[in-house]
């Protein structure tokens, strides 16, 4: 049985995924659409041959539609899987899950009382060769104890409407879910510090950023959120453990020689670097929902990145180490 999908948002992700449920994947085809920009939205429509739909509402209550993609902009993530909710119908939403704790935590009640999962959130390093082969050497005890990590994630140059919280809860949202993912355990406390300003950034962007954490454990993590590296798309990680030290491997690039100089391609945004880990999260979610249901990062774990987001921008204004402080995990998700 083919799954028929609904997608809200067409912008740079959802076209992206909607060229990858239509190219890449199987089991799956694109049937619904909608984007508040019409016109950018009617041209996918065209070139996927796509019903274009006038509202997300639309897509999700379209008996056409079974399961539903949401890529439209943050602050449109949680009234649509709600509504995907009240539905019944599977969503995969783009991270962030909600645009503060509160609207996350609002998803998870609504979906827990409604006795079935059926959120997924696209926090798709998951599904990263390089973060998972990292994961299995932690679990694997080779390295001991994993005592600090140190990350970089560097973008070239924002969007024109990227705004310094942003840079926690758009882009460092990845690090502090796949970090919280990879060490098995949740985070005690954290803080941001400023570096010297960057005078290339947009107007008002304080760029860069280094988030600190610590984890229950006593796990010291830093990452550097740059988001006017100008080079390139770059994401390191490094975990230093009592035995050894593993890195994420940088995707593989020629090494070019030539007039006295050796060179390498740098990669220029997320599409590319992590093109490889979506296909694997929606190959996933696709066969998931025809088995037993989505098993990915769910609306608690996405409950818990947000209430971390909002930690570190607090932290950031008041200049303090802040507590990470959770809701009790309802049973649902244990
Ligand atoms: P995008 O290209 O800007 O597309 C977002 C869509 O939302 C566009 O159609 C845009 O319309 C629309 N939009 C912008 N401002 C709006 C407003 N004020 N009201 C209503 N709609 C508005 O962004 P994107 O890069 O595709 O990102 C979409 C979502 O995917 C975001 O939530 C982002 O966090 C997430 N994302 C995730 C990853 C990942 O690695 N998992 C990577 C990229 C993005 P206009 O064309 O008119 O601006």
């Amino acid at each position: 049985m083919e799954l028929r999908i609904g997608v809200i948002g067409t912008g740079a992700i959802g076209e992206d995924h909607i060229r990858r449920l239509t190219d890449t994947i199987t089991g799956a085809r694109v049937v619904a659409l909608s984007d508040i920009n019409k016109e950018n939205a009617l041209r996918v429509s065209k070139k996927y041959n796509v019903t274009f739909y006038e509202t997300g509402y639309e897509v999700i209550w379209s008996p056409d539609v079974d399961a539903v993609v949401i890529a439209s902009w943050d602050p449109t993530h949680a009234e649509f899987v709600l509504e995907c909710i009240k539905a019944k119908k599977y969503v995969l939403c783009e991270k962030p899950l909600g645009i503060s704790a509160e609207e996350c935590m609002t998803i998870v009640k609504a979906e827990a009382a409604g006795g079935k999962k059926l959120v997924q959130v696209g926090f798709m390093r998951r599904y990263d060769k390089g973060y998972r082969k990292l994961k299995e050497i932690i679990e694997s005890g080779e390295i001991g104890e994993p005592l600090m990590v140190h990350c970089c994630h560097r973008n070239r140059i924002p969007g024109p409407q990227h705004t310094t919280d942003m840079t926690i809860k758009n882009s460092g949202i990845h690090e502090i879910d796949i970090l919280r993912w990879l060490l098995g355990e949740d985070y005690e406390s954290g803080q941001v510090l400023m570096a010297k300003q960057n005078q290339n950034a947009l107007d008002g962007l304080k760029d860069p950023q280094i988030m600190l954490l610590k984890t229950k454990s006593g796990v010291r993590i830093d990452v550097e959120v740059n988001m006017n590296s100008h080079y390139g798309y770059d994401i390191q990680c490094e975990i230093v453990g009592e035995k050894g030290v593993i890195r994420l491997p940088d995707p593989t690039s020629i090494l070019k020689k030539k007039s006295g100089m050796g060179s390498h391609e740098i990669l220029s945004d997320w599409s590319q670097r992590f093109v490889e880990a979506y296909d694997v999260e929606f190959q996933q979610w696709i066969n998931s929902i025809k088995e037993s249901g989505p098993v990915g990062p769910n609306s608690w774990d996405g409950y818990v990145a947000a209430v971390t987001a909002d930690t570190l921008i607090k932290a950031r204004k008041l200049e303090t180490i802040e507590p990470i402080i959770l809701e009790p995990q309802p049973a649902f998700y244990c």
